[in-house]
């Protein structure tokens, strides 16, 4: 279970491992954003690829999109986004820290062991709650804040160079909406029948006043979402979500390895759901501030096409081939943030245990697949040996290379950043043509045949 320290601690190994680092530092940082480093890249990439394979290829149901970051800015008023997407945001006017107002209510009453959650009240509602119960600002301690006040997360920009109202474009504020604006060319260039899903993964921007509780929310980020497309008439809606509940579970708790004790579902109240939707449950991680959001799932009706339908005067409408009924598909939506998930498995892997820290990834998430080792660096004939089986298994995988020091300061790094198997190239490697692979869970070490280690990795991945 993550023990209450571990942002600190991972923020720091991050940083000093080259998984993430805080964003534009040599300008003196830029509130949540981040850079992935060279290590951070490589996990981040393998969720997204697994989340693929899982959801998309293996699938066939599923197919795939990339939509553009900037759609036609009508997109956005048919969707809602430019009226109703925004968080409500209260000012210390004693220090002037700005934060949610929800944010504020909720860390009160957890400090206070008394979760509650106030998603979908009102600015009077948020206020009164404020007021009821003297709320301080966390930071100076005072109460004298402003009202809260709606604010909205669309970034804005300009296409062309002359910033007239006309050419205002937003960065997309979720991925989903590329979906819908793209329904009808994927029902007439591919061979869809119903039901079907839409699946992409591409960056998101939100205009977000947060905590700073390092990636898990960040103005931009990864967002894997899906519209899964059915007829109402002819598949049983709830059963159809339940099924997506199983599919979201089994990839985090089997592929993501996350524990199960550490995940819960919370379903939205009347009052938090949209006015749309007719079931939204989140996925839940323990995160170490609490139980929160990871991953979304909606069933938002026919409402998203119908309001693409009626903002753009294109008929959106599916044809049952065989049936020639012609009507609006419904859809479940699951959406989640890829950088949300890779914040839960590092700390959900991150252990520490008789003397070092290791980072017990999945094999197939970790950076490193393997690290080759030379005993020694100074013998040409055991350099010249290792870096022939390092450049062999990289044909394949991301190997680390380390010479460095002793054997055991290599694999305490390795095990720092997940590698799961280490390849350590000896005297008797000269002679006998085997290698040392030691795991990084077990400690345990075996000797086998270099003919037989590309399989060994094959196997286990
Ligand atoms: P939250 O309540 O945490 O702000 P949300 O309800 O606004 O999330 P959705 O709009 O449902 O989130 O987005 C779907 C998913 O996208 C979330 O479950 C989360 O995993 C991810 N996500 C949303 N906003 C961010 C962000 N700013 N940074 C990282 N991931 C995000």
């Amino acid at each position: 279970m993550p023990t209450p320290d571990i942002m600190e601690k991972l923020v720091a190994l991050s940083k000093r491992r080259g998984f993430v680092y805080p964003g534009s530092e040599i300008y003196g940082g830029l509130a949540n954003a981040y850079e992935y480093g060279p290590l951070g890249v490589e996990l981040k990439r393998n969720i997204q690829n697994e989340w693929w394979k899982t959801f998309i290829q293996r699938r066939s149901d599923m197919l795939g999109l990339d939509s553009s970051i900037i759609l036609h800015p009508k997109v956005w008023e048919a969707s809602g986004h430019v009226a109703g997407f925004a968080d409500a945001m209260i000012d210390c006017k004693h220090c002037q820290t700005r934060m949610r107002a929800d944010h504020l209510i909720e860390d009160f009453f957890a400090a206070k062991d008394h979760a509650i959650n106030v998603e979908g009240k009102t600015e009077e509602e948020l206020d009164a709650i404020i007021r009821e119960n003297k709320i301080p600002c966390p930071v100076c301690k005072k109460f004298d804040w402003t009202p809260v006040r709606k604010f909205n997360l669309l970034f804005e920009t300009h296409i062309g160079i002359v910033p007239e109202a006309q050419s205002k474009v937003y960065l997309r504020g979720e991925t989903a909406q590329g979906i819908f604006v793209t329904f009808k060319n994927i029902t007439n260039s591919m061979r869809t029948k119903l039901p079907f899903g839409v699946g992409q993964i591409g960056k998101s921007f939100r205009n977000e006043i947060t905590k700073g509780n390092f990636i898990f929310r960040t103005l931009e980020f990864e967002q894997a979402e899906i519209e899964y497309f059915f007829d109402p008439d002819e598949s049983d809606w709830k059963k159809l979500f339940s099924a997506w509940q199983q599919s979201m579970w089994d990839f985090v708790t089997h592929v993501l390895g996350v524990n199960a004790q550490n995940l819960r579902w919370r379903e939205h109240s009347d009052e938090e759901r949209s006015f749309y939707s007719k079931r939204t449950e989140d996925l839940e991680y323990r995160f170490p501030f609490g139980f929160k959001e990871l991953w979304g799932l909606a069933y938002r009706t026919d409402y998203d096409l119908k309001q693409h339908m009626k903002y753009s005067g294109v008929d959106l409408s599916y044809v049952d081939a065989a049936s020639g009924k012609k009507f609006v598909p419904h859809v479940i939506e699951p959406a989640v943030g890829i950088n949300r998930l890779m914040a839960m498995v590092m700390i959900e892997s991150y252990v520490e245990e008789e003397g070092r820290v290791v980072m017990k990834l999945p094999a197939q998430l970790a950076p490193y697949k393997a690290a080759v080792f030379p005993l020694l660096a100074n013998k040409p004939e055991l350099v010249a040996l290792a870096k022939s089986i390092y450049d062999d298994l990289r044909k394949d995988h991301m190997i680390a290379w380390d010479d460095r020091g002793n054997i055991g300061k290599r694999y305490y790094a390795q095990d720092e950043i997940g590698t799961p198997w280490a390849i350590t190239i000896d005297f008797d490697s000269l002679h006998d043509q085997t290698i040392t692979v030691r795991d990084r869970d077990t400690m345990q070490q075996e000797r086998i045949p270099i003919a037989a280690l590309r399989q060994f990795i094959a196997d286990r991945l």
